[in-house]
């Protein structure tokens, strides 16, 4: 296919047809177009933006570019949730477990790390054996059976997004609302679900930093949702600090773990919970969010959300023994702690900058090929307002050997900065609800 019309109404400021979409996807998915055209038309793409019957052609032609899991056959909804990512966010391994055993089945396909960001398939394949590659037939026996599957995209899912994810991060137009709108809802579409729930980032760790930016790629994403029968809520929530204490891959699975078991800390839970509710209630199991939140404590208090992941990682070729050893998951070879220089006040933890130290601690990939040691890390002890004194410890650091233990305690001097004056308040936790009704501010 000769795509060069086609870049040129783009670059010049035109729209594209939705057939044209259709068939200049379908053509580079098969490869008759070729990357260098594909290139400068996601440039055109990036810098002149996308209208919205084109996001929508885009999305429809990445999903149709591959297969769709269907769950018409179970009884229970199926709902996912997505996140646009963070530094510490381990969600994702105890929300899946939690809601599945709350009666609302999530088939979740997720993502790696990459750039500053960590991904829930490293978290998971931190636990020994665990497959993140299952067959569409695996997936919806295990869904079938269990309610839960926590899986990859496979060559089989929106492949066409697959091979456009990798050009556009070879060309640097990801940073775009449209593109990364139809990137996610592609792949989350074809999962076959009812309701998605969106998790947007907002703060310096965020993918982007800007409020505006943030609720506009919500409704984007919303209407795409809606638009294929899915109906779609989003959360904002803070990235302006970690979520959690601990950052890095299988720290942040033991934390998971010990989440489930109720011993998480209370920022991560409150996420967590209320990300839940929004799944149980877009189920059809709960009526409000606060008979929601009552079925979702009383799942990690009995421990059946615990034995629902237990169940899911034997399923998927892992030790379950995780569960009660976390001995069992990567260990650093180094570990020290980082202690206050002075008496002060916590101002910041930059999220930022911890997310590239662990890339640069081996803990994290620059490139999708990189392999990652997933022992490395940070648990941090300290939340921004916190007054501390001089000596006092404020973080533990993991690493590989002692170079890379110098990085970690280079990195936590900038990212853990003090001041002398109480700093002014962090970002709200959860700070806007949005739907087809608007965005409702929750502060
Ligand atoms: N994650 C995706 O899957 N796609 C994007 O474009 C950005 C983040």
């Amino acid at each position: 296919m000769w795509a060069g019309p086609l870049i040129e109404r783009k670059r010049d400021g035109g729209a594209l047809e939705p057939d044209e979409w259709r068939s200049l996807i379908a053509a580079y998915t098969a490869g008759r177009v070729p990357d260098y055209q594909m290139s400068a038309l996601l440039m055109a793409a990036f810098l002149n933006g996308l209208e919205p019957a084109e996001v929508a052609a885009l999305t429809g032609a990445m999903l149709d570019s591959g297969a769709r899991l269907r769950f018409d056959h179970i009884r229970v909804p199926c709902v996912d949730k997505h996140s646009t990512g963070g530094v510490g966010d381990k969600v994702s391994l105890v929300l899946a477990p939690l809601v599945a055993s709350c009666g609302v089945a999530v088939p979740m396909i997720s993502g790696r790390a990459l750039g500053h960001t960590g991904g829930t398939l490293d978290k998971l394949e931190a636990i020994p054996g665990f497959r993140t590659a299952l067959s569409p037939a695996e997936i919806q026996r295990q869904v079938e059976l269990l309610g839960c599957a926590m899986i990859g995209q496979s060559a089989d899912i929106a492949p066409a997004d697959r091979k456009l994810y990798a050009l556009r991060d070879a060309t640097s137009t990801v940073e775009s609302i449209p593109l990364i709108a139809a990137s996610i809802m592609s792949k989350k579409l074809a999962e076959g679900i009812s309701g998605l729930v969106l998790d947007i980032k907002r703060g310096s760790g965020a993918f982007l930093p800007d409020l505006e930016d943030e609720l506009e790629l919500a409704r984007t994403m919303i209407r795409l949702g809606e638009d294929h029968g899915c109906r779609t809520v989003a959360l904002v929530t803070a990235m302006d600090r970690p979520l959690g204490n601990a950052c890095g891959v299988a720290l942040e699975t033991e934390e998971a773990i010990a989440a489930l078991r109720g011993e998480a800390p209370a920022d991560l839970m409150e996420v967590t919970y209320a990300l839940a509710a929004e799944m149980l209630m877009l189920g059809g199991v709960a009526r409000s969010a606060p008979d929601a939140r009552a079925m979702l404590e009383q799942a990690i208090r009995s421990g059946k959300a615990a034995s629902t992941f237990r169940s899911v990682v034997a399923a998927q070729g892992g030790n379950p023994a995780v569960l009660d050893d976390p001995g069992l998951l990567p260990q650093a070879k180094e570990v020290t702690t980082y202690q206050a220089p002075r008496a002060g006040y916590v101002a910041c933890v930059a999220p930022r900058v911890l997310g590239k130290a662990i890339v640069e601690m081996g803990g994290g990939r620059r490139t999708m090929e990189d392999a990652i040691d997933a022992s490395v890390g940070f648990v941090i002890a300290v939340r921004p307002g916190d007054a501390v004194e001089a000596g006092q410890p404020l973080a533990s650091i993991y690493a590989g050997n002692a170079d890379t233990l110098r990085l970690g305690l280079s990195a936590l001097s900038r990212a853990l900065r003090l001041s002398p004056e109480p700093p002014a308040p962090a970002l709200p936790l959860i700070s806007h609800r949005v739907s087809t009704g608007g965005v409702e501010t929750l502060t």
